[in-house]
């Protein structure tokens, strides 16, 4: 008889701890050589959801050693207004990573100001360059959520070269850089959204599923292949048995005796956003060494 394949549960809270233990190693050392690396972040308004969000962020930055600077704007502060603070960051030398929360209100033009940041400080991976980049397979900031779903998924499977990958979702923040990301590890990637066709048989097909949804326990256990891999990004409020809980795109009970491993929500890819921002920070202030390396190094060939 074919042995069962033991479920394990990927525990994204102690590998978000593990990622969080290296940067705050790392930004020691570079305290050690006189720099300390620098997270702005700017909230425009007062969504209650970004404050808890910031305020988790600061909190974190603080925990590494990572001074974090806190910029809030009013929720009627202009476009000129919030495109001058990012200038401003930009050129501040003890600033190596920008991240303004989204959703801004709706009078600003979100493009434009995820444009205004230096793409080297983009520690969201928003930006167009760094988008680019990503597709082109280039070394870059790339988004935190989808760097974090890969780096559980390494732990999870070791090896994901061949492997087909199903991608639910292609939002700009997690579907498509997930997809890209996949790519450049050898996955062979199916995207699938809410005009695709015949989503069941398509995840059935696949050894690694990443649902990025919104849509609670949008998929059932009969949708995944047996000993499949899973990584449940969506987060979902409902209320059950007369209470709030929080519940990912993927029915956790249900698909548990079915898959090899599989996120739980919360306590899943959440932590890992929010860590992999963290070693965004130290990433960009990599790249803006590097930068300011090549802009020293004078030209020996003829140029
Ligand atoms: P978006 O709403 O931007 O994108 C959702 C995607 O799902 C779209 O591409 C949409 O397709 C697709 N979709 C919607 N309904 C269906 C369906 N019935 N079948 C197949 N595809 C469908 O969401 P996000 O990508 O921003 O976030 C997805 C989830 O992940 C949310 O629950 C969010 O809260 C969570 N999240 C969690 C994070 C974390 O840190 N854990 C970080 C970011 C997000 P179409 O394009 O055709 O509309």
């Amino acid at each position: 008889m074919n042995a069962i394949p033991s479920v394990k549960l990927i525990d994204g809270k102690a590998t978000a701890a593990r990622v969080l233990a290296d940067v705050r190693t790392h930004v020691a050392r570079l305290r050690e050589s006189g720099l300390q690396p620098g997270l702005a972040v700017v909230l425009v308004g007062t969504d209650a959801a970004s404050q808890v969000y910031v305020r988790n962020k600061v909190l974190r930055a603080g925990e590494v050693g990572i001074r974090s600077l806190e910029q809030r704007l009013p929720s009627d502060a202009s476009q000129a207004q919030l495109l001058e603070l990012i200038e401003q960051l930009n050129r501040d030398p003890d600033v190596h990573g920008i991240l303004v929360q989204l959703p801004l209100p709706a009078h600003i033009d979100e493009h434009q100001v995820v444009q205004a940041i230096d793409p080297l400080k983009d520690v969201d991976g928003f930006h167009s360059h760094n988008v680019g980049g990503l597709a082109q397979g280039r070394s870059v900031l790339t988004p935190c959520t989808p760097s974090g779903c890969m780096r559980l998924l390494r732990d999870a499977c070791g090896e994901l070269r061949g492997k087909h990958a199903v991608v639910v979702g292609r939002s700009n923040i997690v579907g498509k850089p997930m997809a890209a990301l996949l790519l450049q590890a050898d996955c062979t990637v199916t995207v699938v959204h809410s005009r695709s066709r015949d989503l069941q048989a398509l995840c059935r097909q696949a050894d690694i599923v990443v649902a990025a949804v919104g849509k609670p326990r949008l998929i059932d256990a009969d949708w995944l292949k047996p000993g499949a891999v899973v990584i449940d990004v969506g987060i979902n409020r409902i209320e059950e048995d007369g209470r709030s809980r929080l519940v990912g795109d993927v029915d956790f009970a249900a698909a548990l005796p079915r898959v090899s491993a599989i996120t739980p929500v919360p306590g899943g890819v959440g932590p890992m956003t929010i860590a992999y921002l963290m070693k965004n920070t130290l990433l960009a202030l990599d790249l803006q060494r590097q930068a300011a390396q090549q802009e020293r190094t004078p030209c020996l060939s003829p140029c």
